[in-house]
């Protein structure tokens, strides 16, 4: 089924096809066509152009886009979207006085989440997650990175990336697995470190990798969590099963886990709102994408990932939303891309190349999303008319989308 978009306000995101990624002041670059159309085939995009060269074409299916601008889908590398319950009880204890650290004492927090996800069945985590995913679809994100980590043990962990692969299978958004077990320490091995991580490096990571359930491994590096011993010793047994690193780093505290993950040539680097010069020098050169999680931020009130800083460093920044019951129980892209810009201080084109190519990259599918390119997938927004695209930003909380095309899919 072939479909053809005309007299599309604005085309945004138009790139060459070897433009995987964007940096530094290439960022605050957004090329686009104005007065265009872009025409589709089955789940590959096949051509766009100018009105002025558009005669002649031919589609089964013809949308009119007047006043309207298309974009490529929102690209989330980085979430937790596979949760069970909610934390909405913890959310009133925070705003009644209680520290995130008194939470977690009366067994809060991340084990209060595996804690019902273990006592969750597959069938039920299933159902549950995927009125997420098409919430967020119809939000606008047509690919997603999803994180294990809410198991903690052998049963949930795998239990989490079997549910992950049958969205997988299930829906037309493009999707990656991370295998997150170094998330938290499980009460049981409370005075064991090494007993866990030896369980995940010994148990868990051979099964996964015997059933394909996970492309990236992942590692909370935070004090008081997993410290950069830990981070050595996760991401190099990952490596032996080809896992490529993604971590979470410097969400509270700068200890040298950037420049760790970068040792590894971790694709990205997450959270990053504590960021001091060695960090930024160790960016320099790498090919590790720094991703920034404004809607956690917000939600803590927790400081914003310095994203002006990087961009000027010449580093490229992705944006995601870390989707999760306890810091941020939102998948909204949108809001994302309009905090980015009003708390972190991007222009609206950094934003949407960080929420697009820059994300794509992250999740290491920038040759085939985050773009307008011919034979990259057809995964695309059409906003309601606006007066320009910085309308999305600057509008905030509202919703802009009219509709969303996903590997071909009217959704
Ligand atoms: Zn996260």
């Amino acid at each position: 089924m072939s479909i053809l978009i005309t007299n599309i306000k604005e085309l945004l995101q138009v790139r060459a096809e070897n433009v995987l990624k964007v940096t530094g002041n290439q960022m605050n670059t957004l090329p686009s066509i104005k007065n265009a159309y872009i025409l589709i085939n089955n789940d590959t995009i096949v051509d766009f152009g100018s009105m002025d060269d558009a005669s002649g074409l031919e589609a089964d299916q013809t949308i009119d886009a007047t006043g309207k601008i298309v974009l490529p889908t929102w690209c989330d590398s980085h979430t937790h979207i596979v949760y069970a319950g909610d934390r909405s009880q913890e959310f009133v204890d925070r705003i009644n006085g209680l520290s995130y650290e008194d939470i977690a004492n009366r067994g809060g927090g991340i084990l209060n989440s595996a804690k019902t996800l273990q006592n969750t069945t597959e069938d039920d985590l299933y159902s549950q997650s995927i009125k997420r995913v098409k919430a967020v679809m119809k939000l606008g994100t047509g690919a997603i990175e999803i994180k294990s980590g809410y198991g903690l043990t052998p049963e949930a962990e795998l239990k989490m990336l079997r549910v992950t692969k049958r969205i997988k299978k299930e829906f037309p958004l493009k999707v990656k697995a991370t295998f997150l077990g170094a998330h938290a320490l499980p009460l049981q091995f409370k005075d064991n470190k090494q007993g866990y991580l030896d369980q995940i490096i010994n148990t868990m990571l051979p099964q996964i990798a015997k059933e394909g359930l996970a492309h990236y491994i992942d590692i909370f590096c935070e004090k008081g969590y997993f410290d950069l011993e830990d981070v050595e010793q996760i991401l190099s047994a990952g490596k032996h099963y080809n896992l490529i690193p993604k971590i979470h780093v410097n969400q509270f505290n700068a200890f040298g886990g950037v420049a760790l993950a970068v040792k590894h040539k971790a694709l990205s680097v997450d959270h990053l709102e504590e960021l001091n010069p060695e960090d930024i020098e160790a960016l320099k050169g790498s090919n590790t994408m720094p991703v920034a999680l404004p809607s956690c931020s917000y939600f803590l009130s927790i400081p914003y990932t310095p994203g002006r800083q990087l961009i000027d460093a010449g580093l490229p920044l992705a944006l995601a939303t870390d989707y999760n019951p306890g810091s941020t129980p939102s998948g909204n892209m949108n809001f994302v891309v309009s905090t980015a810009c009003i708390k972190m201080k991007l222009t609206p084109e950094e934003a949407i190349n960080a929420a697009t190519i820059n994300g794509a990259y992250a999740m290491g599918i920038s040759n085939q999303y985050g773009s307008i390119t011919k034979g990259k997938k057809a995964n695309l927004i059409i906003t309601k008319p606006l007066s320009s695209y910085n309308y999305l930003p600057y509008a905030f909380g509202d919703n802009h989308i009219d509709q969303v095309i996903i590997n071909g899919e009217i959704i």
